[in-house]
């Protein structure tokens, strides 16, 4: 195994590795960069060639071409690995076998699944036909190793069995089930598309139900949107397994990551076809969200996904997508519900501060239908995308010429927006379209912005100086208006409870880890700030969610997580503050402590940072 990392180590320099994702720019006879693991406007990523090795001032990253590589792409070692090894041209097969881990045998598994379903995909006429018919050709069906798993209750167990692979680790992977009566192969009679992780290791299947008794009478081609006799098929996907999570998964990632850098935008779509298709036709920087986004049970017309609940789920794992560019458009259906997802997903990704858009689908069609009719149609769409906030902007001003209604609505729609944007410039920009369009005159829309902002951030002030760095640092400390934010939707949760017991429960549990992670004084001290709001946050929350109300967790999930990194990256600059002066004045007194408690916090960081990417 050593001798492979070295080998690798030898023709792969780091600065080569590092500048594959991003840009660097020479400084003596180190590289710098901005940091690909927080933000930052300066860059303080400093790459050594001559020690093969790469730290960042900023947030003390640091290590070799392979932790790089892990971190970027959010893979493991053995992902890293495989990386790598590829670009250097270096035989992995010796070290296949050797290696203990578990997941290297799933890995396998998984692996002659794929082979397995591809061989019998070839034998399935009619399956290779109905691709052909949505407008998938045979390149594309070759490289996203689309197979066929026959109808029959035992092939892909047998064949596992005769390989010489455990039963059990067949089932952990998800390929059979266990029953009372014996195991049975899980999917049966599915065109199958296998999911990949980054690194192009596949690690579920999500299998579209194709048996010969139900598709017949499917059109050839034609409008697939308005045919009732398909509403039948579903798809279904691998359980969570050691290798698959479900919410954590962009499809077609793994194909996408060099073309999103090297173009610098991706494009998020949310069905498979959708996003096979998009591959096919050249722009190859687009992953998905779906794909992964069925449950068992769930009994859905592929051609007309429901988009949100796919859409939103995924979202949690932008880290990748905006290591390699900040430049996103989501391009989900034209529908309302479409719309409302891509709105949510941007929501995050401008927190994240990244520069997004939406594509403008006619109602009721999806990208793989106007691919299917005219892919030059579908280029049109993502060259006309705008910004999220000018699309919303564009649809007040279409429904309403009352400017009383429109002031109301840019409250309600565009200011929430707004606020999750850092830079003052960016929002000026959009206080003056905001007044170009709608006649209001500037200065009242800043006066209400500020307002707004003002309401939205009154808990920070109080709150952000937080255990550490206390008192004299509290002016130094600016409003965080995303914090604020983040701590209003939090706690709305929180008040309203949930929808019935299972949720009320994961809430609480939620609630109990978050505030072990801040601390339970901090906690006391928000929870304390906000009960007497709770009332109008709990309605708020129930607003918002209205339908939606199932996406609720998966929300909170991700809203802890942002606001855990906003508490704890204000905490390390105010303790690296205190530091500062301490030392200035040569002040010994604590300093040992701060400087322990300073590391814990950059822990505490560098473990979400590793939370998020999973
Ligand atoms: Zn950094």
């Amino acid at each position: 195994m050593n001798s492979n990392v070295e080998k690798i180590k030898e023709r792969l320099s780091i600065v080569d590795v590092v500048s594959s994702y991003m840009k660097v720019e020479k400084a003596g006879k180190n590289y710098k960069a901005k940091c690909p693991f927080h933000n930052e406007k300066t860059p303080s990523f400093f790459i050594s060639p001559e020690r093969g090795s790469y730290y960042c001032f900023g947030c003390n990253a640091k290590g070799d071409i392979f932790s790089f590589v892990e971190h970027f792409e959010g893979t493991d070692f053995l992902g890293s690995l495989k990386i790598l090894a590829e670009r250097a041209g270096v035989e992995l097969s010796s070290y296949r076998g050797k290696e203990t881990d578990k997941k290297d045998i799933y890995y396998e598994i998984m692996e002659e699944a794929v082979s397995f379903f591809e061989k019998t995909f070839t034998n399935n006429k009619e399956a290779r036909s109905y691709l052909l018919s949505r407008g998938l050709n045979d390149i594309s069906i070759k490289s996203f190793r689309i197979g066929y798993a026959p109808e029959s209750w035992n092939s892909v167990f047998d064949h596992l069995i005769n390989k010489g692979f455990k039963k059990e680790d067949i089932e952990i992977v998800g390929l059979i089930k266990q029953t009372e009566k014996g195991a049975y192969d899980r999917f049966r009679g599915r065109i199958m598309f296998p999911i990949s992780d980054s690194s192009g290791r596949v690690i579920a299947f999500s299998g579209r139900l194709f048996s010969n008794s139900l598709e017949v009478g499917l059109p050839k081609n034609g409008s697939p949107t308005s045919t009732s006799d398909i509403v039948q098929a579903k798809y279904l996907n691998s359980p969570d397994t050691p290798l698959f999570n479900k919410s954590n998964i962009l499809f077609g990632l793994d194909k996408a990551k060099s073309s999103i850098r090297s173009r610098d935008y991706s494009i998020i779509v949310e069905g498979q076809m959708d996003l096979i298709l998009s591959h096919q036709i050249g722009l190859t920087n687009t992953v998905a969200v779906s794909g992964t986004a069925f449950t068992d049970t769930t009994i859905d017309n592929p051609l007309r996904r429901d988009s949100s609940e796919a859409s939103e789920s995924k979202i949690n794992n932008l880290g990748l997508v905006r290591r390699l560019s900040s430049n996103i458009i989501f391009a989900y259906d034209g529908d309302d519900a479409g719309i409302r997802a891509a709105s949510r997903s941007a929501m995050i990704a401008l927190s994240l501060d990244m520069q997004v858009k939406i594509a403008i689908l006619p109602k009721g069609k999806d990208p793989a239908d106007i691919i299917f009719e005219d892919h030059n149609k579908w280029k049109d769409v993502i060259k006309n995308s705008i910004n999220i906030i000018s699309f919303h902007l564009d649809r007040i001003c279409k429904a309403t010429n009352d400017i009383r209604i429109r002031g109301k609505q840019i409250r309600e729609i565009i200011f929430p927006f707004m606020i999750m944007i850092n830079s003052s410039i960016e929002k000026s920009a959009y206080i003056n379209e905001i007044h170009s369009k709608t006649g209001i005159s500037e200065n009242a829309i800043i006066e209400d912005y500020k307002n707004y902002e003002k309401v939205a951030s009154s808990a920070t002030r109080r709150l952000s100086a937080d255990k550490v760095g206390e008192d004299e640092t509290k002016e130094k400390i600016d409003i965080n208006p995303r914090r604020d934010n983040l701590e209003k939707k939090l706690f709305g949760i929180i008040f309203w409870k949930g929808e019935n017991e299972e949720q009320s429960l994961t809430i609480n549990n939620l609630r109990a880890s978050f505030e072990e992670d801040i601390g339970f004084e901090n906690f006391k001290k928000m929870l304390d700030f906000y009960e007497p709001f709770s009332d109008t946050l709990s309605f708020e929350t129930e607003m918002w969610y209205g339908d939606k109300i199932d996406m609720l967790i998966l929300d909170m999930e991700e809203i802890i997580l942002n606001l855990e990194e906003e508490i704890f990256r204000e905490q390390v600059s105010s303790l690296f503050i205190k530091i500062n002066e301490k030392e200035q004045n040569n002040d010994k007194k604590d300093i040992k402590s701060d400087l322990a408690d300073y590391q814990k916090i950059v822990e505490k960081i560098e473990d979400i940072k590793s939370r998020r990417s999973k």
